[in-house]
């Protein structure tokens, strides 16, 4: 991947062109490729064009992919371990070949710069399908006497499209589950690609649905009574309505929501490495990033200094193009997004915040920006804004700054610098939060289980507990096969 040479943005872009062509598209349903029906647009934020056109979900279409997906899954949780880690390799085998026109379309469709997309987005999604090859041919050994749910609906955000979508079909299809997945309407294409990968994977028909459309679409999903569990990333408020709708039903359920996370400084952190950090935490994917460091915690006695950096730091960001390589901040999702972002903003102005940033082009494009003078009642501090905005307070002691860190109603994750590793690791443990990363921020990997607590829900994805949100006790009489029942290895995987 390290070595793979990209063409120039016109290049990439007609690479792209060339796969849009084919549409406007249909769901993927048993294996193939339905019919258009009635469909939405699709944007590229970047210019503010059209990019595909696909089919808006009916419940009959949710019907369709649930039926199929149950029909499949007698014979995909029957197969052995080692069969379904067959076809989870060949399916990180084929993203690989196609990574270019993943990150290509991924850019293009979210606003996210080619070089996040390729060096981050496609590599850690081809990561989960091999991780969960490995987990596929543990299961049995691993997770004795646990079966699989049956059929998982999936239901997943716009701002890692195709890392997303790894992250829900990955462990389910390695602990024998199949899948209706649904694609944020803002960004469905690669899941779309992804529904090639699976016929060329030679995934046997039903073990993977894809079902486009808006929120309507995924509540059809949550509803359906052929679904055994819905896992959810997005946001708090409707994760709260599926929590709800789902309750009683004996749906499982796993909800990954907001967060609002704390950057904390303390007075002995490497300060250069502290604001590379920051740039990561906060000004990385436009800011449109679940566990962003948002909230940025600085000790009184250095704070001053930090912030100067900051400020020198966010005006070299370039912000434009997405498929320009040289360009670290692309265009926000979407133009209702953007005028989200502006109103918070505005709002956390009308607080008394004051503005720094950098510049951006006109468009669907936002400056990288921290706000100063801000109190905790400030929207800016309590709200997640989902854009490249952070704000910033200082703090005399480690125990104010853990107040400060746990004073949010969400516990997704937490970024402490400094170089007194005792201290570091004495503040991780009293942050209420999922993730809490020393010295480093966003870090991803498919062996460390991600999740939140409070208002960022519950369950993990990822690991060996991400593998475990995908099984359940076998129930004895149970006509689920137990993992480990030996079935047909795969022919085109092999
Ligand atoms: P969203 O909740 O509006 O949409 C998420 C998905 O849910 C989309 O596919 C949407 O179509 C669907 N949806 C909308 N209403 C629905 C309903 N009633 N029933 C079922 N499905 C429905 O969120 P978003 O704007 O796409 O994403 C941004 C949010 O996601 C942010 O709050 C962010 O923090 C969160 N997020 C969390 C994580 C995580 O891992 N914790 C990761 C990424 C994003």
């Amino acid at each position: 991947l390290e070595t793979m040479e990209y063409g120039p943005a016109l290049e990439n872009d007609k690479i792209a062109r060339d796969w849009l062509s084919r549409g406007p598209f249909g769901h993927f349903i048993g294996g193939a490729f339905t019919a258009p029906g009635a469909l939405f647009d699709s944007l590229n934020p970047a210019r503010d064009d059209v990019l595909a056109q696909l089919t808006q979900g009916s419940a009959q279409d949710v019907d369709a992919a649930v039926n199929a997906a149950r029909a499949a899954f007698p014979a995909w949780s029957g197969l052995s371990g080692h069969a379904r880690a067959r076809h989870l390799y060949a399916i990180a085998r084929q993203i690989q070949k196609r990574e270019r026109l993943f990150a290509v379309l991924e850019s293009l469709d979210n606003g996210k710069p080619i070089r996040e997309a390729r060096d981050i987005d496609v590599p850690l999604a081809i990561r989960h399908f091999y991780h969960h090859a490995g987990w596929a041919e543990l299961a049995a050994e691993e997770f004795a006497g646990q079966v699989p749910h049956g059929v998982c609906g999936q239901i997943i955000p716009w701002n890692f499209p195709l890392l997303m979508l790894a992250w829900k079909i990955a462990p389910a299809l390695a602990a024998g589950n199949t899948v209706v997945l649904k694609p944020a309407e803002y960004t469905p294409l690669s899941a779309l690609l992804f529904a090639e990968i699976c016929i060329e994977a030679g995934l046997p028909a039903g073990v993977v649905n894809i079902v486009t459309g808006d929120g309507t679409t995924g509540a059809a999903l949550v509803a359906h009574d052929g679904v055994d569990k819905i896992a959810f990333t997005g946001s708090t408020h409707v994760g709260r309505e599926i929590r709800r709708v789902t309750a009683g039903s004996g749906k499982a359920l796993t909800l990954e929501l907001g967060g609002k996370s704390p950057f904390v400084v303390f007075a002995d952190a490497d300060l250069d490495a502290a604001v590379e950090g920051v740039v990561d935490a906060i000004w990385f994917n436009q800011g449109e990033v679940c566990c962003a460091g948002s909230r940025i915690l600085v000790a009184e006695a250095v704070a001053d200094r930090f912030t100067e950096r900051l400020r020198t730091r966010l005006k070299a960001l370039r912000v434009g193009e997405p498929l320009d390589k040289s360009t670290d901040i692309g265009a926000i999702v979407h133009p209702r997004q953007l005028a989200r972002i502006r109103d918070l903003v505005a709002q956390g102005q009308a607080a008394g915040g004051v503005l720094h940033q950098g510049s951006a082009p006109e468009g669907c494009f936002f400056p990288p920006t921290m706000m100063v003078e801000v109190s905790p009642a400030n929207p800016c501090v309590s709200e997640e804004i989902f854009g490249p905005v952070a704000v910033v307070m200082t703090f005399r002691t480690p125990d104010e700054a853990v107040d400060l860190a746990n004073n949010t109603r969400y516990g997704l994750a937490a970024s402490i610098w400094s170089e007194n590793l005792t201290q570091a690791m004495d503040i991780a443990a009293r942050v209420r939060a999922g993730v809490v990363w020393v010295n480093a921020t966003n870090l991803f990997d498919a062996n460390a289980p991600f999740g939140g607590m409070r208002e960022s829900g519950f369950g993990r994805e990822g690991a060996r507990a991400g593998m475990a949100a995908y099984l359940r006790p076998a129930r004895a009489g149970a006509s689920t096969p137990a993992l480990g029942a030996l079935g047909p290895l795969p022919q085109s995987a092999s």
